[in-house]
């Protein structure tokens, strides 16, 4: 049984952003039933929402500032939760990074170089539990300074950096750096200065033990320039100690056979009751009631990276067609402000919800027949898994974890049972209308849709099985 201390800034119940959270709220929980002893530490942010009761364990002393660490579980699971408390920076409404307009918050670094420093104690056994972990595993840039500062301690724990996405990588201007007391002995260009900045995903990239990514396509494509941003050439240097493990999905939460939020459940047995899920999700975005127009939807943070300028250059021929498409997402005030206009220029035909809301995300993953994700990059991606998992048929681009995770529908691919997706390759809008043309004509053969929509649904992404990758790799650490 290994010690982990599993180092994150969201984590799914408690808070959540993205993606990260859902593979933070999970892969603890995956481990925990594999026996393993593991503990969470997290920033108490305002916003948290803990239902289990909180308590207080200890008060240190961090950078001349005082903290109190409180406990908890992890809603609905017996993974302990350690709550680093400094209402000083954490006790902000809202999102962990960034304010109402969406500016990061001033002092990010302050926050997250602070939750370093206390994980660090936390992982040193500083925080009076009698508990030291054999592994710390930390989680994107929010987390870097961890394995940075851990490699000057003696008797440290062995280090696991996970990268959930290299775009985001924490850089901060050099004074900043100055203002953070950080060991001299990290600030030089092979430690954490990146063309004059603070780069805190350098801290994990070059400290860490090991590295992993959320895919073995992203663990290759990010040693290139174009996903890479400039540190392809450390990762590189690094790749004996990188690898990929594809997430797992909360198959309880995403389960059409007993989603709490959707109208109708069904099977891969019962498929024609996915229907009535089609009907309500038509009647909450007022959209006429068709049950056999191919309905689109799509969910997600409305950024380049999603491939949303595609969409909306494609849009214009889609309307055209017989077809319907859902938007719930949220990002860029532009793409929004498009989306509605053509939303109210179309009101047949497009239906767009601009915000964040879980429960009408299940009711579209079981409601839409068709799952947009036309991504420019995708370190691993959920929707295309909980779409497949649904039923919902996958259109992707064939990058990162969409490569790994998708089978793209082809004659041999039909023969041997694994078609359960269409995968375009070129991240252009010409591409993404071919596949969704290639969808709409598949769609209209019942009985090949229904042959991809089997072989989607019967495929195994639990978190089972990347937890044991993990734990294989805690073990070789
Ligand atoms: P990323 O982490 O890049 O945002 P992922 O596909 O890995 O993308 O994960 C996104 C997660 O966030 C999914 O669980 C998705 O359902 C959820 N999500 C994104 N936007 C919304 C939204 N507007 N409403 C509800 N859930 C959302």
């Amino acid at each position: 049984m290994k010690k982990i201390l599993f180092v994150t800034s969201e984590a799914h119940p408690l808070i959540k952003t993205g993606g990260l959270a859902d593979v933070c709220g999970s892969l603890p929980k995956a481990l925990a039933e594999l026996s393993q002893d593991i503990k969470l530490i997290i920033p108490n942010y305002q916003a948290l929402k803990t239902s289990e009761n909180v308590r207080f364990i200890c008060a240190i002393r961090v950078d001349n500032r005082n903290i109190n660490i409180l406990e908890t579980r992890m809603p609905d699971s017996h993974v302990i939760v350690w709550l680093v408390d400094y209402p000083v920076y954490y006790n902000y409404p809202g999102n962990p990074y960034v304010d109402e307009h969406g500016e990061p918050w001033p002092i990010n670094a302050e926050r997250f170089a602070l939750f370093c420093r206390v994980a660090v104690e936390a992982a040193m056994d500083r925080v009076h539990q009698d508990w030291k972990p054999d592994i710390v595993h930390c989680n994107d840039w929010q987390t870097g300074l961890v394995p940075a500062f851990l490699s000057l301690e003696h008797n440290r724990p062995r280090t696991l950096f996970t990268i959930h996405n290299m775009a985001y990588q924490g850089l901060f201007p050099k004074s900043t750096a100055a203002s953070l007391n950080l060991p001299g002995k990290l600030w030089n260009p092979a430690g954490l200065e990146f063309h004059e900045m603070l780069s805190f995903i350098k801290g994990g990239l070059i400290y860490a033990d090991y590295i992993t990514t959320v895919s073995p396509t992203y663990a290759l494509e990010i040693q290139t320039p174009e996903f890479g941003y400039g540190l392809e050439g450390l990762l590189d240097h690094r790749k004996e100690f990188l690898g990929g493990i594809i997430n797992g999905i909360d198959l309880d939460q995403w389960n059409p056979e007993t989603d709490p939020y959707i109208t109708q459940h069904y099977t891969a047995a019962t498929l024609n009751k996915k229907q009535l899920n089609k009907f309500e999700l038509q009647k909450r975005f007022a959209l006429p009631a068709y049950a056999r127009i191919p309905l689109f939807g799509l969910i997600g943070r409305l950024v380049e990276q999603k491939g949303i300028d595609l969409i909306l250059e494609c849009l214009p021929e889609l309307v055209a067609m017989d077809m319907q498409f859902i938007l719930l997402g949220g990002g860029e005030k532009g793409f929004e402000k498009t989306l509605n206009s053509l939303a109210q220029q179309y009101p047949d035909k497009i239906a767009i919800n601009i915000g964040y809301d879980e429960a009408l995300a299940h009711l579209i993953e079981a409601g839409a027949d068709i799952f947009l994700m036309p991504s420019r990059f995708e370190p691993c991606g959920l929707n295309q898994m909980y779409s497949q998992r649904y039923g919902t048929i996958p259109i992707v681009r064939k990058t990162g974890g969409l490569a790994d995770t998708v089978v793209d529908t082809l004659p041999e691919t039909l023969a041997n049972q694994t078609a359960s997706g269409i995968v375009f390759n070129e991240a252009s809008s010409s591409s993404l209308l071919e596949a969704i043309k290639r969808a709409m004509i598949l769609y209209s053969f019942p009985d090949i849709w229904k042959k991809m929509q089997m072989n989607a649904m019967k495929k195994d992404f639990s978190w089972q099985r990347s937890a044991e990758q993990y734990l294989a790799l805690y073990e070789n650490l």
